[in-house]
Parts: structure tokens; C-alpha cells; sequence
């Protein structure tokens, strides 16, 4: 039987853990729905990019590297890129890691840290990453609600973490909430963290949120406390980097970044990406511009939602979770054939949710226009 070598027997080779697996969702394809529905033109809102694309100055210095030639591996740890982190953020080196995004330090944390049977925390709704590598290892994925009001669920988290726990994943601002937790929330989860237990806090949002009142600074936290902690930030978002994959960690200790090294691909961050993501780093008026046009249409878009009626959480990413009434996958159906992608929540108790990424005002207006099409007929 041609293209069946292994049928039935392909589930007996699989880890059972593989064969339950969720497939990360990533949305529509562009080129898929542009073909399908013969438009002219598709607006892309739901990977939380950034419209700007890259800085300018990273794209001269991938254009100077091709020229001097690609053909050896690059540093096999971005010694320049970490020396560059490591002074941003006033931390050795040696605490300082890459990755192939950071999803892929997501997965070697995993990887480094789990097998079956041990306990992982996180919030619900949530990042689907931070339960899939987990669910991969074998490790049980426990989740803590938010509020029916999107806040930080006090009690809920005290209980949770006192279990016995491996690692804790959470995102601050959370995604696909858009919300942070204040100082003194992030506080009560830093201090309820069985000191055994690695707790990440993945900023991926980092750049948005910092520009936000009441967020906190969680580096500077978590260095006054002797317990294991892993901070991780992207270029993929406000940078603008996201095809070129490059994230990075920072460790309360170079043992816990160690420990990553000795799991991962010897070369898992490409030579162009390294490049850029240096370039990117001093770019400060492309950064500062980029933050700029999502501080404007956050709050300029929230409150067009709201006002249509739509619940709409309190974001200081670059995107919003905004509650439809009705079946988002529905939803986000109908917005295909108006030429807009956003992402439909799949996570029960919010399945009438879509989270939107925040664009050019033009963009943004073109989805509003849709949504509002789609939602509430006139
Ligand atoms: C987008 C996102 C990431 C992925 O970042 P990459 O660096 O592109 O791998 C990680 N965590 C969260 C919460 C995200 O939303």
C-alpha cells in the first residue's frame, strides 16, 4: 500500500504523549485565502506581528553578511548577541541564552527539566505552547483561570502553587488577554512558587508593556529572590524579526542555562538572524516608532470595539482579545471572505473570543469595518 508503510503501526512507534498531542494552530494562510476567495488583498491580524516589519538598519547588516558569504555555521551560542543582551539587561553572560525563538527555549526547558508524571502550572486562557511542550514531556498541565473581569485570580494561584509543581509558565502581558499583572500580583506568584520549582515568565509582549503604567518590572524582582527563575523576551514582536526566529532567556544562574545548551541543536540560531538581531538592538527610533503606532490604535481601537457593544479585554500588547457574542471560529470564517485573519479562541469558555493583532490604522479600520459587518448586520 503505497504511502501507508506503517499505518496501524505507526501509533504503536509513537510516545503516547506524541500521539494525544494538540498541532500548534498558527491561522489562515494569506496566499490560501487570497486564491480561495479571489481577493485582491489579505490583511494578516492574527500572529501579532509588526507592521513595520524590521529596522531598516538589521535588513543592511543581513545584506552585508550575504555579501561576505554564508557557507560556514554561524557562533554556535551568538557569543556577540549574549554580550550584547547581557550588558542591556546589567547580568553576566553566562546567563544569557538564544533561541530559535523563544518558543524554542520553551521547548528546552521542557525538554531539560520533565518527564512524566511531573506537574506543570499556567494560566487559562493561555499560550498553547506553554501546555503543548509540557503535554510532549508527559508532564500534567494545570491551569488557573482569570477573573470573570480578566484579573489576576488571587486565590486560585495561592492554591495552585502549593502543590507540588515543576515548572511554572506564565505570560506577562498574557497572551491572548493582552492584560499584566501588577507588581504585586507577579509578587504573590513569586513568593507561592515552591522554591524548587522553575518559574518562567515569558515577555514576549515586554516592549509594548513597558511603555504601561503599573507594569512590572520583572527582572528586577525576581534578582532579589534565590530561587530558580527564567525570564524569556522575542524579537518577533515589537523588533519585528519574526521570520528570522530569534528570542532569547535570561537565568537566575548559569547552571540552568547550561543545562539548556547541553539539549539543544548546536547551531539553532542562524548566522542572518544573529546579524540582524544585533543590528536590531540599536535601533532604538524604529522600536520607540513601532510601540508608538500600537500605544495609538490600542487604545483607539478598544474603545471603537467598545463602543460597538463588544467586550474587550484590557490590553498592554499588541493586540486584542475582544468577546463576539457568538461562535468565533463563525466569526473568523466570515472574515475571510472580507480578506481579514484573525484568530479564533479555542480554549473552552472562551470560544466566542478572537484575538486581533493591532496594525497600520488603515488595517485596523478594515477589520473594524468587517467585524462589525460579521457581528451585528445592520
Ligand atoms: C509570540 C509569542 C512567543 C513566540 O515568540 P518567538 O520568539 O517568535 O518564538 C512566545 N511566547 C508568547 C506568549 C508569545 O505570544
Amino acid at each position: 500500500m503505497q504511502g501507508k508503510h506503517l499505518g496501524n503501526r505507526l501509533d504503536a512507534l509513537l510516545r503516547p504523549e506524541v500521539l494525544g498531542l494538540a498541532l500548534y494552530d498558527p491561522g489562515a494562510d494569506p496566499d490560501t485565502l487570497l486564491r480561495q476567495y479571489g481577493l485582491g488583498s489579505v490583511i494578516k491580524l492574527s500572529n501579532n506581528e509588526n507592521p513595520y516589519g524590521l529596522s531598516p538598519l538589521a535588513a543592511q547588516a543581513m545584506q552585508r553578511r550575504i555579501a561576505l558569504g554564508l557557507g560556514r555555521y554561524p557562533d554556535p551560542s551568538g557569543k556577540a548577541l549574549c554580550a550584547m543582551l547581557a550588558r542591556k539587561h546589567d547580568v553576566a553572560a553566562d546567563r544569557v541564552m538564544l533561541g530559535n525563538g523563544s518558543e524554542n527555549l520553551l521547548e528546552l526547558l521542557c525538554q531539560a527539566l520533565l518527564g512524566p508524571g511531573d506537574r506543570v502550572l499556567t494560566q487559562a486562557p493561555g499560550f498553547s505552547l506553554h501546555e503543548i511542550y509540557p503535554r510532549m514531556m508527559g508532564a500534567h498541565v494545570h491551569k488557573v483561570p482569570c477573573t470573570d473581569t480578566f484579573g489576576f485570580a488571587a486565590a486560585a494561584w495561592r492554591q495552585a502553587l502549593a502543590g507540588p509543581l515543576k515548572l511554572v509558565f506564565i505570560s506577562n502581558p498574557c497572551n491572548p488577554l493582552g492584560t499584566a499583572y501588577s507588581t504585586r500580583e507577579l509578587q504573590t506568584i513569586i513568593g507561592c512558587t515552591p522554591p524548587d520549582c522553575l518559574l518562567v515568565i515569558d515577555e514576549a509582549y515586554f516592549e509594548y508593556a513597558i511603555a504601561c503604567p503599573g507594569y512590572p518590572d520583572a527582572l528586577a524582582l525576581l534578582r532579589t529572590h534565590a530561587r530558580p527563575w527564567m525570564v524569556l523576551r522575542t524579537f518577533s514582536k515589537a523588533y519585528g524579526l519574526a521570520s528570522l526566529r530569534v528570542g532569547y532567556g535570561i537565568a537566575s544562574e548559569p547552571g540552568l542555562i547550561e543545562a539548556l545548551h547541553r539539549v539543544r541543536t548546536p547551531y539553532n540560531v542562524n548566522l542572518l538572524a544573529q546579524e540582524a538581531a544585533c543590528a536590531a538592538l540599536e535601533d532604538t527610533p524604529h522600536l520607540e516608532k513601532s510601540v508608538a503606532l500600537v500605544t495609538r490604535e490600542r487604545a483607539r481601537l478598544t474603545q471603537a470595539l467598545r463602543d460597538a457593544g463588544l467586550r474587550v479585554a484590557p490590553s498592554m500588547a499588541n493586540f486584542l482579545f475582544v468577546d463576539t457574542g457568538t461562535d468565533a471560529r463563525q466569526v473568523v470564517q466570515a472574515l475571510h471572505r472580507h480578506g481579514v485573519i484573525v484568530k479564533a479562541w479555542a480554549e473552552p469558555g472562551y470560544q466566542t473570543f478572537i484575538r486581533v493583532s493591532l496594525a497600520l490604522p488603515a488595517d485596523n479600520d478594515a477589520f473594524l469595518r468587517a467585524l462589525l459587518h460579521v457581528v451585528a448586520p445592520a
